[in-house]
């Protein structure tokens, strides 16, 4: 019989010490607003902006509320307006098509390809029949394209990019940081992403004009000098008195949670490898029905989650499996659900985005499957879950074959 597995999905790694010593230091002084410190440039978030500035290798660097924020600033900084047509991935997450709807912008949904990336042909044709400027670019479960082919598209559409890189943080393609390709990276430092401060968001940019904009929309009032990362105050004549304030600032405390965990991403990102290549391996031997996405050359990804397909499947075997795994404990979620559960929804079920013909991006998400891998397990949980996951899926399998 099968074993269960006993690790929970949902407990994120510890924070380190130093996170739980600047967060009470913050408390102490009761100063948690960024603006309130007495000595303004060393307040914890402008500290954590020039931080993440540096490991990133941007010119500028805004924190903010979350990710979706982050994202929202970046569209309205790029000018998109009510009404206008923004491409993005058909597979993503509701956050992204949220962030272009609270702009006011038409959400036009990209295919995707079998290995969960941005099918480009698609991507080229939809930005001349859309007439779309930007590119809300997902790198949804931190699968990065061929950035030099998509590079070339973008290019000759005359996009505008911004990356999404909520699953990224830390991905390099051809050795430069995914975030670092477009006109602003957006990061999320909700829980369940690479850092860790409950919520919060990270936008970064090289375009002084374009993150003067943000700066001022999220919220700065005049206290734009007071920022770690910002650009020259001369950016600031024209934006503060033409962009609205949009409050989605990030306070002191969670910013002094954030600062420590900088230094340990690299560290984070190796484990994280081990720890998702494992449990891959684990699925090889099941190549004949169980698909991988398929690694791209000059890629390095996260592998803080992992995603198979099986695509042979019915829709009902699909929702029997996962309740195969759920019998052990294994938290495994589907794309294909006809109901949007937890945090995992798809295109169909976002009524609030045009209805969109989308076939090849359905026909991957019918078979789709998804798991959190956090780096509270260890390599040897990775096993123990692997060889649990391969007897499942074998199991299973065998079952709807015969
Ligand atoms: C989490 C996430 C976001 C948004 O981040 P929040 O901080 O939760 O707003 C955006 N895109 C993707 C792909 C995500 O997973």
């Amino acid at each position: 019989m099968t074993a269960r597995f006993t690790r929970s999905f949902t407990k994120q790694a510890e924070l380190p010490l130093e996170a739980l010593v600047a967060a009470q230091n913050v408390l102490r002084s009761a100063a948690l607003h960024r603006y309130q410190t007495p000595s303004p440039q060393a307040s914890e978030t402008a500290l954590l902006e020039a931080d993440f500035a540096d490991w990133q290798g941007a010119q500028y660097c805004l924190a903010v509320a979350s990710g979706g924020q982050a994202m929202q600033l970046a569209l309205r900084a790029c000018g998109v307006q009510s009404g206008d047509a923004v491409l993005t991935n058909a597979f993503t997450l509701a956050p992204v098509p949220g962030a272009i709807r609270a702009t006011g912008g038409m959400p036009v949904l990209v295919e995707t390809t079998a290995d969960l990336l941005i099918d480009l042909d698609d991507l080229a044709q939809k930005a001349m029949a859309s007439g779309a400027r930007v590119l809300l670019l997902s790198h949804m479960r931190g699968h990065l394209p061929d950035m030099d082919a998509l590079l070339r598209v973008a290019d000759h559409a005359n996009l505008t990019i911004i990356e999404d890189c909520a699953h990224t943080m830390g991905a390099t393609w051809n050795g430069r940081k995914s975030g670092s390709f477009g006109a602003f990276g957006c990061f999320s430092t909700q829980s369940y992403k690479h850092m860790n401060s409950g919520e919060g968001g990270l936008l970064t940019s090289d375009d002084p004009q374009a993150m003067a904009q943000a700066i001022i929309m999220s919220g700065s009032y005049m206290n734009y000098d007071r920022h770690g990362a910002a650009p020259a105050l001369s950016y600031f004549e024209d934006a503060r008195y033409d962009c609205p304030n949009m409050s989605a600032r990030m306070d002191n405390l969670r910013a002094a949670v954030l600062r420590p965990q900088i230094p340990l991403l690299d560290r984070s990102i190796e484990d994280w490898k081990t720890r998702h290549d494992t449990l891959a391996a684990a699925l090889v031997p099941l190549a004949d029905a169980v698909v991988l996405p398929a690694p791209i050359n000059g890629a390095i990804r996260v592998g803080s989650s992992l995603q198979f397909r099986v695509p042979a499947l019915t829709a009902e075997e699909c929702a029997q499996l996962v309740l195969r795994f759920a019998d052990h404990c294994v938290e495994v979620k589907w794309f294909g659900c006809d109901e949007p559960k937890g945090f995992t929804s798809q295109h169909r079920h976002w009524r609030y985005v045009q209805a969109q013909s989308l076939p090849r991006t359905d026909e991957i998400l019918r078979g789709l499957f998804d798991m959190r891998v956090p780096l509270s397990f260890s390599v040897q949980d990775c096993r123990d879950l692997g060889a649990i996951m391969h007897a499942i899926l074998s199991t299973f399998i065998k079952g709807v074959s015969s």
